[in-house]
Parts: C-alpha cells; sequence; structure tokens
C-alpha cells in the first residue's frame, strides 16, 4: 500500500514542526508549507534528510500549490500570539479567512480530508466556565484579539460550509493554551515570556493582579489529540486542552521555583481583552476520541524548561529580533 500524503501548513512554526515529527514517525510523507514570518526552519532542520520529507515555502493567504496527491491536509498557519497579532493584524486576518478558504478549495480539489486549527479564542472572553463546545463566545471584533478571534470563527464557518455544501471531510479542533519546546521566545506568551526573564535575571511581568486562568496543555498531548481527530469521523469542533487551570499569578509562582530565579514577580497593566478564565470542557474528546492530557504540568514545565536554557545566548536575548515591517503591505 502507497504511503499517505499529508500537507501542514505552518509546518516551520511550534505546533506545525511537532505535527511534522509526528507524522513523519507514523510513516507519512510530509509536506511542510510556511511562508516564515514566524516559523524558523530550526524547528524542522533535523528533518530535511528524511527522504519522506519536504518544505514548501509559500504563503497560503495568496495560492496553495501542491503537486501529485493529498490524503489529508492540516491547516496550522497561523499568528498565535497577542504580540503578533498586533504586530501583523492584517496578516493574522489572512491566514485564517484567505488562506482557510484557499486549502479547504484544495482539499476538494485532492479528494483530501482537512483538519483546521481553531482556538479557545472563538470562546473570547467567556461567559460559560468550563468552556463546552456548544458555547458560542463573548468576542470584540474590533478589539487587538479580534483579527484572530474573528479569522478563526471565520474559519469554522468556512470550513463547515465546506463541509455541508461541497460533502468535504473536515474537522475542527479548538485548541486550548498549549507550551512545550519550539515555543518562540520572544512571541509575548507568558511562558516563553516569564521563562526567558528568569533565565535574562529579569524581573517576572504579571499583567494585572493575576488572577485571570488558563489552563496549560503540554505540546504532546496535543498532538496526541489532533492525530485522533484526524482519524474519527466527527466533524464538529471538539477542544483539545488540559483542563487542569491555574491562575496566572500561581503560574509566575511555579516558574520561579523552577527557574530558582531571585527576580522577583512585578505587575503590569492587564491587555484589552484579556480573557479572565479559560478551562477546556474535554467530555467530547474524551467520549468521541478516547483522549485525554497525559503530561502534567511538572514534568512538561521541566521539559521546556531544558530546552529554553539550550538556546544560545543571542535567542535569549533577541539580538537578532525579528522584524516584521516588510511584510505589513
Ligand atoms: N501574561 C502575563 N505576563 C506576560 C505575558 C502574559 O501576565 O508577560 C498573561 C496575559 O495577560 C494572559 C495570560 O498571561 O492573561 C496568558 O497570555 P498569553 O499571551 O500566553 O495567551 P492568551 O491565553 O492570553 O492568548
Amino acid at each position: 500500500m502507497s504511503k499517505k500524503r499529508i500537507l501542514i501548513t505552518g509546518g516551520a512554526g511550534f505546533l506545525g514542526s511537532h505535527l511534522c515529527d509526528r507524522y513523519i514517525k507514523e510513516g507519512y510523507q510530509v509536506i511542510a508549507m510556511d511562508n516564515l514570518i514566524t516559523g524558523d526552519l530550526k524547528n524542522i532542520e533535523h528533518l530535511f534528510k528524511h527522504p519522506d520529507f519536504e518544505f514548501s515555502h509559500s504563503d497560503v493567504s495568496k495560492f496553495v500549490h501542491v503537486p501529485g496527491k493529498l490524503d489529508y491536509i492540516l491547516h496550522f498557519a497561523s499568528p498565535a500570539s497577542p504580540i503578533d497579532y498586533l504586530k501583523i493584524p492584517i496578516q493574522t486576518l489572512k491566514v485564517g479567512s484567505l488562506g482557510t478558504h484557499n486549502l479547504l478549495g484544495l482539499a476538494l480539489a485532492k479528494k483530501a480530508r482537512i483538519l483546521v486549527a481553531s482556538t479557545s479564542e472563538v470562546y473570547g472572553d467567556p461567559l460559560v466556565h468550563p468552556q463546552i463546545e456548544e458555547y458560542y463566545g463573548n468576542v470584540d471584533p474590533v478589539g487587538p484579539r479580534g483579527v484572530y478571534d474573528e479569522a478563526k470563527r471565520f474559519q469554522e464557518a468556512m470550513t463547515m460550509a465546506y463541509h455541508t455544501f461541497h460533502g468535504l471531510e473536515t474537522r475542527i479542533i479548538r485548541i486550548f493554551n498549549t507550551y512545550g519546546p519550539r515555543m518562540r521566545l520572544n512571541d509575548g506568551r507568558v511562558l516563553p515570556a516569564f521563562i526567558g526573564q528568569a533565565l535574562r535575571g529579569e524581573d517576572l511581568t504579571v499583567f494585572g493582579d493575576g488572577s485571570q486562568t488558563r489552563s496549560f496543555c503540554y505540546v504532546d498531548d496535543l498532538v496526541e489529540g489532533i492525530y485522533r481527530l484526524l482519524l474519527s469521523d466527527y466533524h464538529l469542533p471538539v477542544n483539545i486542552g488540559n483542563p487542569d487551570e491555574i491562575t496566572i499569578l500561581q503560574f509566575a509562582e511555579e516558574i520561579v521555583k523552577l527557574t530558582g530565579t531571585t527576580q522577583k514577580i512585578i505587575r503590569k497593566p492587564l491587555p484589552i481583552n484579556d480573557p479572565k478564565q479559560r478551562q477546556p470542557d474535554i467530555t467530547k474528546a474524551k467520549s468521541i476520541l478516547k483522549w485525554e492530557p497525559k503530561v502534567n504540568r511538572a514534568e512538561g514545565l521541566k521539559i521546556t524548561y531544558d530546552y529554553f536554557k539550550s538556546l544560545p545566548e543571542d535567542v535569549l536575548f533577541d539580538r537578532n529580533h525579528k522584524n516584521f515591517e516588510h511584510y505589513i503591505k
């Protein structure tokens, strides 16, 4: 039997690169596609020698061309941190909307099954807790996160339309906060921010009073959830995340303990529309996919800290700071 061939967009990013590893391990032929705005070839350079791995430097918001057969598509191309949305808002909107449309068209042409990466951000600042898939959300379309949240909501609507109108095989995952090796140290998200600060000998910046909550999932658990969802026959959205909820202040205290930093925890203003609470209800994932997270925060944070510790100094101090300006057109 010939090998299955899968396209992974955002393949050089944090989640995309872990997915490339997993599907190569499972014996698939993998095409990683990325425009490298926020992705980094370092995340996948170890795969370049593998005969079943290809890299395509393309922008899925413009046009997607993939010669040959395709069995599956995973659409993981998107900026995914509030700092990135502020720097590249139009690209964030385009990749979730135009990019998704292009990939749905490709899936239809290739008769491929497509899984799109959605997000807990579709719930906005949620008024239902924990978040169940049936909750419609509380999103501010014109706030700083609107470019991401609304693109992802459009993405889900478009994906469902291709499913109902064209009969396309589609899957929608709603991803909650995920962490692990290969997160970008300077992307502004809370975990790389705190660990980076600890490693550089800076104070840890808690936004607001730190009473807002998040629930952090280790990347290997997330990848397992994606793997199972793609092979399932369920087309409605499924939450994947770790329900172990923690306040951001407690999280900062855990990072202080883990890193042994002697720096202080200091307060900074809370960003606009920062969700007050976030915790996935994973009843569906448990019953449909027989999935639940296996890696607890202590284990996952240790692995992630070791990764950040191993980075060269110029990365740690962000000396080659990536400038997005040339993309802002
Ligand atoms: N946060 C913080 N300090 C930082 C970065 C983030 O206190 O240096 C907070 C942020 O306000 C939010 C939480 O940590 O409440 C998670 O932020 P992140 O950007 O990682 O992801 P979000 O879940 O908000 O999309």
